[in-house]
């Protein structure tokens, strides 16, 4: 069967070391290689990246199969997925801002807040308040009661077969956001429902999202979609050992263009591990 891969950058700043690895792995990896750009949130999600997305990822010698999908022309889907949640009784709605979070975390009697792959696992004050409106939340026990615990085939790090049991998920992932107040939908609910529609059969991606792939098995178990491989890699790091972020456009592949690199010079620096 053909493997289709993808890369699905958000256009929130420019495309440095990282991402080009990220591309790079996905196009050698995938028959067909899609691209997906996650620009759900609006207000930092700007054209001329999305126009610098194409530009770099030419340079560097990709090709993708058209038609690039735009998750910001897609919300109607996202809404429809978490309605369907919520019809099945999975979900409900929390007023809370992050102070008020940090504040029932920080009561004595919980203990140190855990860090879930969403930050820390939301204490659960609006679970029973009956709200009628703010964020759309999973109720993760029952979620985890209907699903059954969830297993996933990764091919990248840590390769095998992974699983999650309720008590795991309750505990270290929690009442997860599937829907935010300002924008009306989560990066899981988007992401589940696009690599569905696109087919995606082995999602590649760098590891800090390797956790986040519990709470994506679980969302496609209960909305019935078809399930591909993970195939997490490694996170490029600058000389210092530190993380590439957008925002450290030190990094930035128009940079290293401007400087008179070549896509082979970028390739030969990512092999290095840069
Ligand atoms: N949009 C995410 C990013 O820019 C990637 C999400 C994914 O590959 O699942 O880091
Ligand atoms: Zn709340």
């Amino acid at each position: 069967m053909a493997r289709v891969t993808r890369f699905a950058p958000s256009p929130t700043g420019p495309l440095h070391l990282g991402h080009a690895y990220a591309a790079l792995v996905a196009a050698e990896r995938g028959d067909q290689f899609l691209l997906r750009i996650e620009d759900i949130d609006t207000a930092r999600a700007k054209p001329a990246f999305e126009a610098g997305i194409y530009e770099d990822l030419s340079w560097l010698g990709l090709r993708w199969q058209q038609p690039v999908l735009r998750q910001s022309e897609r919300l109607a889907l996202y809404a429809d997925a978490v309605g369907r949640l919520s019809e099945m009784g999975l979900t409900y709605h929390c007023t809370c801002s992050r102070g008020d979070i940090r504040a029932a975390l920080s009561a004595p009697q919980e203990g140190a807040p855990l860090i879930g792959p969403d930050g820390p696992v939301y204490p659960g004050t609006c679970r029973n308040a009956g709200h009628r409106e703010g964020a759309i939340r999973l109720d993760m026990a029952k979620a985890m009661a209907l699903s059954g615990p969830i297993r996933w085939t990764e091919t990248g790090l840590n390769p095998g077969a992974h699983q999650r049991d309720a008590h795991q998920m309750v505990t270290e992932i929690g009442d997860v956001v599937l829907a935010r107040r300002d924008i009306g939908t989560s990066y899981h609910v988007a992401v589940v429902v696009d690599d569905a529609a696109q087919g995606i059969s082995e999602v590649t991606r760098g590891a800090d999202l390797f956790e986040a792939t519990a709470i994506h098995v679980l969302l496609i178990r209960l909305l019935g979609l078809a399930q591909p491989l993970w195939h997490h890699h490694r996170l490029i790091r600058d000389a210092a050992g530190k993380r590439l972020a957008k925002r450290d456009d030190a990094q930035a592949l128009a940079k290293y263009r401007a400087e008179g690199a070549t896509p082979a010079d970028i390739r030969q620096m990512l092999q290095a591990g840069i």
